[in-house]
Parts: C-alpha cells; sequence; structure tokens
C-alpha cells in the first residue's frame, strides 16, 4: 500500500512531478502540485501500476515536496516527519 500527498508549502511549481506521473499529480491555478486522487489529501491508495512513475515523480522534485507512506496522511503533509 501506498500513500501521496505534496507539501504545497515548499513546492516552487517547477512542473515535473506531473511530467513524471500525470496520473498523479496535476496543478492549481498558481501551478502548485497536488494529487489528483484524493486532492491531495493523502488518504488515497496509489494504484500498483503508477508505483514507477510515482518514484520518479518522488526523486525528481527539487525540494522533497512530494511524501509517500506506507499509511495515510489525512491530510498533513508532514504526518511521518
Ligand atoms: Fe512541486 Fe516538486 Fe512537483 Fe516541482 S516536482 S511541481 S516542486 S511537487
Amino acid at each position: 500500500m501506498k500513500y501521496t500527498i505534496v507539501d504545497k508549502e515548499t513546492c516552487i511549481a517547477c512542473g515535473a512531478c506531473g511530467a513524471a506521473a500525470p496520473e498523479i499529480f496535476d496543478y492549481d491555478d498558481e501551478g502548485i502540485s497536488y494529487v489528483i486522487l484524493d486532492q491531495n489529501e493523502g488518504t488515497a491508495q496509489v494504484p500498483e501500476d503508477l508505483y514507477d512513475s510515482l518514484e520518479e515523480a518522488h526523486e525528481g522534485c527539487p525540494t522533497e515536496s512530494i511524501k509517500i507512506s506506507e499509511a495515510p496522511f489525512n491530510g498533513n503533509a508532514l504526518k511521518y516527519e
């Protein structure tokens, strides 16, 4: 099981994650990324067939704003830090 969430406080709207994983990440009006699956609550399980693109987005984020956990975030990107 994997869950993901974007820390919108540190995202710099670089656009890398949506390119790596367009099924998971999109951008708000200011270009800040959020998780499409659950409106960035971190409560929806990421489908297994998207694990590779999720990992690519995670590794490619220059600000480490993409968080991944085996448990839900319940809206708190910093829950496990
Ligand atoms: Fe924001 Fe990171 Fe995505 Fe760039 S890769 S848009 S900094 S979450």
